[in-house]
């Protein structure tokens, strides 16, 4: 069985292609199933769209939705079509996404960190002016943030967990208990964590995925794609790999139901 279930697409302002675009890639690569992704508008904003390169509008949301609906139908028999979201973990807001998001039948909801306690993810050159006692603590706060949205209960996705280790220099080596205790609450609360293969550069790392074997924790696996070409890259390294540390079987969704599905060699 061979899936990616987070892509995303031109509504978002910072992808290429459409939705067909990625599901035509899907087929030619021999997916048997395609989960689209794309990030939640900013629905607490009072703008329709603040970031034109961040993500869709409100008012495009339901024509999302609809969309990838109308997809699923067309290629059944040739490829599964999933309908899913990123939807940042926005600790404030929770209450909104969730009303939001259960109005929409979505297969399933990938939840992401990608700013937590004013730091965003991709700023480099703020990790670089830390003290060395000061990055063990933003790694620490990092994981606590992520061990709460494994607990709010809203997703049955983790997106990539441990994502600063792409763009936070030195971050790998820092060990911290906090991972351990990240990892507990993410198999308590039963939520599956993803391999995203973007930029070629994998998270977690294997370091964390054998840990997460250890606590129980289960994997999907996501491209992250920004682009058509990028759908289920690495898929089959990235089976093998966890093949190795000792994973049999990974999660795919369908009606928000998770299905255990054996990993292939
Ligand atoms: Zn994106
Ligand atoms: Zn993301």
């Amino acid at each position: 069985m061979k899936f990616d279930f987070h892509t995303h697409h031109e509504r978002c302002g910072h992808a290429a292609g459409s939705v067909r675009d990625y599901i035509e890639s899907a087929i030619g690569q021999g997916l048997d199933m395609i989960g689209i992704s794309d990030h939640t508008p900013f629905f607490a904003s009072a703008e329709n769209r603040p970031s034109i390169t961040g993500c869709m509008a409100k008012s495009e949301f339901p024509a999302y939705v609809q969309e990838v609906l109308e997809l699923k139908k067309q290629y059944r028999g040739k490829i599964e079509v999933l309908l899913g979201i990123e939807a940042d973990f926005l600790p404030d807001h929770l209450d909104l996404y969730r009303s939001v998001i259960g109005s929409y039948p979505f297969d399933y909801v990938i939840g992401s960190v990608h700013e937590f306690a004013g730091i965003g993810i991709y700023d480099s050159d703020y990790w670089e002016g830390l003290t060395a006692a000061r990055k063990w603590e933003v790694k620490n706060m990092f994981y606590d943030y992520i061990a709460q949205s494994a607990k709010c209960g809203l997703y049955d996705i983790l997106g990539h967990v441990d994502s600063l280790n792409r763009y936070f220099n030195g971050y790998a080596e820092l060990r911290t208990e906090a991972a351990d205790v990240m990892l507990k609450a993410i198999a308590e609360s039963d939520v599956v964590i993803e391999i995203n293969s973007s930029d070629n550069n994998w998270v977690p790392d294997g370091y964390l995925l054998e840990r997460a074997l250890h606590y129980g924790v289960k994997v999907t696996f996501g491209s992250d794609a920004h682009e058509p070409e990028r759908v289920g890259e690495h898929f089959a390294a990235i089976a093998s790999h966890l093949y190795e540390i000792g994973y049999r079987e990974w999660a795919v969704f369908r009606n928000r139901e998770r299905l255990m599905v054996p990993i292939g060699r």
